[in-house]
This record gives structure tokens, sequence and C-alpha cells, in this order.
């Protein structure tokens, strides 16, 4: 029953968004397995590691050591050096450590920040589609506007200016990028990030890059940061954070990097909203940028999930995909007796107990993405059941 106070009290922004997509997938996931029901979860949305031994050993130290108060509200500086020096030696982008980090609870919370701090009623924020499932919620609650642009399957998604150009106003104010891609697994290329950054310049807004994937990458494809373009750099807020490369989830760490201005205002924000990012997760982070053999051990192991699960579901009836270039998911084509990709989902849902997200979360009915941050096991279980359903 809808509680009678709501329509009454509910700010109306929040009233025009819905729950999170994938996280009510996972909650029934979890809902499903506690009642003994045995499925196939790939809707899973983060590594099925654990975090790193030493990082792990570094926060248990911290707290020993009492590291268990507020921290200034840009983060431990030590923290900001050195993802400052990671900045420069990865991505190319220079910032100052001192007014030109900010260390957030979670990339979320960093997408967030940038948001609520830049937009408001009446501004427009261009969001290529599909797109993770949060862009636009936030952009949302803002009271800007999104605006999508819309990519395609059959053309691997390509961004091009045209496309772009189609859906600028005056109003625009923004654009969010997010390369390795949640949904679709694609790694902007050199001339793409180029187009994007002209655009950016000539229609003088403000970029949100997410670059959170940035070290699930395979086959050589590498993620260029926009913001390693000098002449565009202030206008670029890179977000990123400890989840996925580190397999730390639930330390709720992530970081911006932007220009000192932009930075200033939005220290103001985070220090009303949350103070700080929690401060022993915070000194534990800092040994993850020593972490790369950890890291290049958990990418080995996707890709050997990815070239898998990939091989199979091309192999099936109804399903078409390429391998993602990034991140560990496949969003596949569905094409499978008329359904679309909500459809299709509940059909193997139901039939195969195989859980996938369909791409209408991401704004794309076409596809379904199946997340390979599953065992291997828990990939060929899938398989398997999918084939038997498919093949009647
Ligand atoms: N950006 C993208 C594209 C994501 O897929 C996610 C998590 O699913 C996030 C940001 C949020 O990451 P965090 O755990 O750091 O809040």
């Amino acid at each position: 029953m809808v509680n009678k106070f709501v329509n009454k009290f509910a700010n109306s922004k929040v009233q025009s968004i819905g729950p999170s997509a994938s996280s009510s997938l996972n909650d029934k996931a979890m809902e499903l397995r506690a009642a003994g029901k045995k499925i196939v979860n790939l809707t899973i949305g983060e590594p099925n590691f654990d975090t790193p031994k030493r990082i792990k050993e570094a926060a248990y130290k911290s707290i020993e050591a009492g590291f268990t108060h507020y921290v200034p509200a840009p983060g431990v500086s030590t923290l900001r050096e050195s993802i400052a020096k990671k900045l420069q030696n990865e991505n190319d982008i220079e910032v100052d450590p001192v007014d030109e980090i900010i260390v957030t609870p979670g990339a979320k919370f960093a997408i967030y920040l940038a948001i609520i701090t830049f937009l408001e009623e009446g501004d427009e924020v261009l969001i290529l589609d599909p797109s993770w499932v949060s862009y636009k919620p936030l952009v949302q609650l803002s009271g800007a506007k999104p605006v999508s642009v819309p990519l395609h399957y059959d053309d691997n998604f390509k961004i091009t200016r045209e496309k772009l150009e189609k859906n600028v106003t005056s109003k625009t104010k923004m654009i969010i990028i997010n390369s390795p891609n949640n949904p679709t697994g694609r790694v902007f290329t050199k001339e793409e990030v180029k187009e994007i950054n002209q655009f950016i310049l000539d229609h003088n807004i403000l970029a949100i890059s997410d670059e959170i994937y940035e070290h699930i990458v395979y086959d050589n494809f590498k993620n260029i940061s926009l913001a390693s373009d000098p002449s565009v750099k202030e206008s670029i807020i890179t977000i990123n954070g400890f989840s996925k490369s580190y397999a730390m989830t639930g330390w709720r760490l992530g970081y911006i990097a932007a220009e000192k201005e932009l930075v200033k205002e939005m220290v103001k924000v985070q220090q009303h909203l949350v103070s700080c990012a929690t401060s022993f997760s915070q000194y534990a982070a800092i040994e993850a940028f020593d972490c790369e053999s950890e890291v290049n051990l958990m990418v080995e192991d996707y890709k050997r999930r990815r070239d898998f699960l990939v091989s199979e579901l091309n192999s099936l009836p109804g399903f078409e995909c390429r391998s993602p270039e990034g991140t560990f998911y496949v969003f596949a084509k569905v094409n499978y007796n008329g359904m679309n990709s909500e459809e299709f989902s509940q059909y193997i849902f139901e039939n195969a107990g195989v859980l996938v997200t369909p791409g209408a979360a991401y704004n794309d009915n076409e596809c379904i993405r199946l997340s390979f941050a599953a065992s291997m096991e828990e990939l060929e279980a899938g398989v398997e059941s999918l084939k038997k359903v498919l093949y009647e």
C-alpha cells in the first residue's frame, strides 16, 4: 500500500526517479537465494575477488593507530599526494594534490557532488545512452534535465560529433562521459576522445569523465583520460575510485580531480553533506597504488571468463555480442521471438533461472547486460541452463 503521506511530503524530484535497477536486482537475487531458490546471478556490479591483503592490513593498522576520527574534507593529504602521482603517471593529468583533488565516499557520491554543485533547474546535461543507471536520476535530483544522446549496438556505440550536435542547446551545461563503459564495455578511441574534447571546448560546457573501470581493460585497449588534453583540462571533472580496480566496493572510496576553482565549490558541499570520506579507508587506500600485480591477476581472470562467455553466447540462438574492450560486462543484442530486453530477461529468468539486467535499465531495450564478475562455475552453469531453454 502506498503511504498516504508520500504524495504530500516526498520531494517531487525524488518522486520523479525510480529505484536503482541494478541494486534492486541484486537484492532480489540475494532474497531468492536466501529462500533456497537455485539461480545464476549475472547482474553483479562488483568484483567477486577479495580486497588485496596489503590494503586490509593497512586498514587494521590505521584503526589500531587511532585514525578513526574526522579528517580534512578534501581527504587525507598523503592519499591526495598518491592520487596526484597516479594521475600524472597513468593518466597524463597534472593536478595539485593540495587543492585539486577531493576524496569522496565512493565514485557515485563524487558524481553526485559534481552534479549538485554545478547544476540547477533549467540546465541540460548530455548523457550518452545506453548509460549507467544512476546518471539520470542524479541529474534529476539536481533539478536539471538529462538529455539523451542515443548510441547503438550496430555501430558499436560509436560517438560522433554529429550525434552530439543533434542534442545540444543553449541550455546545455554539462556532458557525462563514461569510458570504459558500463554497460557497453566500450573504451573510447583517441579519435572519439578528441571529438568529445573539441565539442566541450566549442560549446564551453563542463564534463564529468567517469573512469572508474580504467584498469579493467583487455587486448591492449587503454583508457584515455579526457583531461590529459591540457587545452580542455579546466572543463573536465575526472572521477575515479577504488571499488572496481581493487575490489573495494564496501570501503566506499572514490575521488575527483578538477581545476582548483571547481574543487573549492565542491569541497563546500562535501563539508556539509558528509564532512569527509571514511578516515581509515583513506589510509588503507594508499596501499592500493602498489597493487599492480593483484590487479593484473584479477584482469587476467576476467579475460578468461569474458572469452568463455562471449564465445558461448554467440553460439546460442537469440544472442549476438562483441567482446567487451573493458569492464566486466557483456552487452548482448537480443533477437529471440521478437522479445525486447525486459521480456527476454524475464523469460530466461523464469525458464533458465538466469538473472541478467535488461538493457531497458540503461535506456536500450534491444540488449541485455551479463556480468562476468561471477565465478567460472556460475558462468558455465548459466550457459548450460540457457542452452536447455533456448534450444527447446
Ligand atoms: N560509475 C560507474 C559507471 C559504475 O558502474 C559504478 C558502480 O557500479 C560507479 C560509478 C560507482 O562506484 P563506487 O562504488 O565507487 O560508488
